[in-house]
């Protein structure tokens, strides 16, 4: 018999899970993708504006985690793919950019003489950072924050001018709440296997030497959106619902009732693959108490601003890719690309894509304020370090509510509670998106393409 499956929330999470289902059970299932808004995409948006290629949400994905290049390869768009090109990245600190220090992982150093060599760092905090050759193993059995993991072992120096700003470039979230289970496992793993972070990173290194000389991230030559693009004509027109908001689910005997807003009749489905944020995915099932239990912090809202200049606009443009900013500044960025040198291809010739980012926990209330206000607070903030004498030609502020979710500590023993109650009182409603396992597109298309694997072992 044939079997009815609703994804609903056309991000990327949604549309894979779509993809994939149709793809490899065509045959025996009814799909339909049900998306609130008017496009399908979520957080991936490219725009093109007078020769530039502009990335209001995500830019790339890594590599490493393969998923996405697969996907991409699925599609048949590997021939589009670019890889970032590699230079040096800063830390904007007392008003100065410094080096990240070379060879470091994370804001962990493995190589000496540039770690000792950095300006970044007072002595004393280089030598907190040494204690990790000699301290033993942490005991902490349960989950802990990334914080206090990376402090107990480099000091808080390293962590609050380089480790902090390189991870809320990833999770936009303070680390003293991060959890180190949910985020990086792996670095405990390391400390456990080898009693020192950096011993152990060291030895694992060896052996990635040649790889790390490349850009590590990927993406199309005319930006993510021929992804989403590519996506919805294999789904297929007819299987996406657009404008359509899900309301409530209730269970009907074996089967799901979804209520759309606008629309009399409920859509009635035997499997549902929520992707939708979970504060949402909390309310659609407000009846039931224990999906109110999951998320502890409300995700972080961002926006961002992409500035085009005309190249003589910027003197002394610095060398390298772009920055992150330290922790405790008095700066409103939190992040700097020069898009124009690390994607080559989104730039015409002659002239400067900068992107910078503002909002952080502590400093939301920055995404009210006007387009120019967020401009002229970027610009001041850029102008410490750079000369800019002409305004940008145009400028593209995005704005992104709500949208880094928080995976604070103990995130992955309320999932895992979460999705036992789940199996038990709503069978065959699944989970998959940035809420859950890992906010990368990598991770949010490896986590749809799990949930496609465990409906096919019950259809
Ligand atoms: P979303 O993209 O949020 O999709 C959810 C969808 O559900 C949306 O389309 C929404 O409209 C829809 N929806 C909501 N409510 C309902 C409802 N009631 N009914 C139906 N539909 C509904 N990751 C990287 O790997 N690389 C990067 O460079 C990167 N940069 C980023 C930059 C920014 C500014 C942001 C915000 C994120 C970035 N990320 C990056 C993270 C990544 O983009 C996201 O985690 C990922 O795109 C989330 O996909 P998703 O499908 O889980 O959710």
């Amino acid at each position: 018999m044939r079997k009815r499956v609703v994804v609903v929330g056309g991000g990327i999470t949604g549309l894979t899970a779509a993809y994939y289902l149709k793809k490899e059970q065509s045959h025996n299932i009814d799909l339909t993708l049900i998306e609130a808004t008017n496009r399908l995409g979520g957080k991936i948006d490219t725009m093109r504006k007078d020769g530039f290629t502009i990335e209001r949400g995500p830019d790339s994905f890594l590599e490493r985690k393969t998923d996405a290049k697969q996907l991409v390869e699925d599609l048949g768009l590997d021939d589009e793919l670019v890889r970032n090109a590699t230079g040096q990245a800063f830390i904007l600190s007392h008003d100065r950019l410094h080096p990240i220090p070379k060879g470091s992982k994370m804001g962990i150093p493995l190589e000496w003489k540039p770690f000792l060599q950095s300006s970044l760092f007072t002595p004393r905090g280089k030598i907190a950072a040494f204690n990790d050759l000699v301290k033993g193993r942490s005991n902490e059995h349960g989950d802990q924050s990334v914080g206090l993991f990376f402090r107990r072992r480099l000091g808080n120096e390293v962590v609050d001018r380089l480790i902090h700003p390189l991870i809320s470039g990833i999770y936009a979230g303070d680390i003293d709440y991060l959890s180190l289970q949910a985020t990086f496992p792996h670095f405990k793993d390391v400390e456990q296997n080898h009693r020192s972070l950096i011993k152990g990173l060291r030895k694992a290194s060896q052996n990635e030497t040649k790889q790390q000389k490349q850009g590590q991230f990927l993406t199309l030559k005319s930006g993510l959106q021929p992804i989403v693009n590519q996506l919805e004509k294999e789904i297929g027109e007819q299987n996406i619902l657009l404008n359509s908001k899900v309301t409530h689910v209730e269970k009907k005997n074996d089967s799901y009732l979804l209520r759309v807003d606008h629309q009399e009749e409920p859509i009635e489905a035997d499997f549902v693959i929520m992707t939708t944020p979970h504060r949402i995915t909390e309310k659609i099932f407000s009846q039931y108490d224990f999906m109110h239990h999951f998320t502890e912090a409300k995700s972080t809202s961002v926006a961002n601003v992409a500035l085009a200049f005309e190249k003589d606009a910027i003197d002394n443009l610095p060398h390298g890719t772009g920055f992150v900013v330290s922790r405790k500044e008095r700066y409103r960025i939190t992040a700097c690309t020069w898009t124009h040198k690390k994607w080559p291809h989104t730039t015409p010739d002659g002239h400067i894509l900068v992107r910078a980012y503002v909002g952080k926990p502590g400093d939301e209330e920055v995404l009210d304020k006007t387009d120019e206000q967020i401009e002229s607070i970027v610009l001041k903030d850029l102008q410490t370090i750079m000369e800019i004498n002409k305004p940008p030609l145009f400028k593209v502020v995005s704005r992104w509510y709500d949208a880094m979710p928080q995976y604070t500590v103990g995130h992955m023993d309320r999932l895992i509670e979460l999705e036992g109650k789940l199996s038990e009182h709503l069978p065959n409603i699944f989970l998959a998106g940035a809420s859950y396992r890992g906010v990368g597109l990598p991770d949010c298309m490896k986590q749809a393409k799990a949930v496609i694997q465990q409906i096919k072992q019950k259809i």
